[in-house]
């Protein structure tokens, strides 16, 4: 009798994964696609050609062309939020509080990102690229492609 395989699936939210070695980033010829300095990957679509490159080098699906501008854009992490100390917009209205957000090298008091880190297990999608995702997933049993 052949063994009973039991499936089961799961939702991975594919945002922008704001990697510190960013593909994007490298293969943009015009540089409009940037490393702020404190570690967002940005567009500026000043300077954007619409050449797509981005779009192919991203290993995780998050860019897409604007059909009205015909510039590249993906999630910012909420850049225009999170420099004036707020949190990312989905992170604020995830009804499940199933996203949390944080700065590891500046943690605040009963910091709840260091306190997740301590008490589960993460991992990057996707790690064998080297882009050193700074989007973590937790709960995860298997490599998602
Ligand atoms: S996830 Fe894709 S769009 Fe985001 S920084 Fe990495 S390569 Fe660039
Ligand atoms: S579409 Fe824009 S951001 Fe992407 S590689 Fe081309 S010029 Fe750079």
């Amino acid at each position: 009798m052949p063994k009973e395989e039991i499936l089961h699936s799961f939702f991975v939210p594919k945002l922008c994964n704001l990697c510190e070695h960013s593909p994007c980033a490298q293969v943009c010829p015009v540089g409009a696609t940037f490393d702020s300095p404190d570690g967002a990957v940005l567009v500026d679509p000043k300077y954007c050609i619409g050449c797509g490159f981005c779009i192919q080098a991203c290993p995780y699906g998050c860019r897409f062309l604007n059909p009205a501008t015909h510039t590249a854009e993906k999630c910012t992490l909420c850049y225009h939020r999170i420099t004036r100390g707020l949190k990312p917009a989905c992170v604020e209205v995830c009804p499940t509080q199933t996203r949390i957000f944080g700065d590891l090298m500046n943690p605040v008091p009963d910091d709840p990102l260091q306190n997740f880190f301590k008490n589960n297990r993460v991992q990057a999608l996707k790690p064998h690229l080297g882009t050193e995702p700074r989007v973590v997933y937790a709960g995860m049993d298997k490599e998602v492609s």
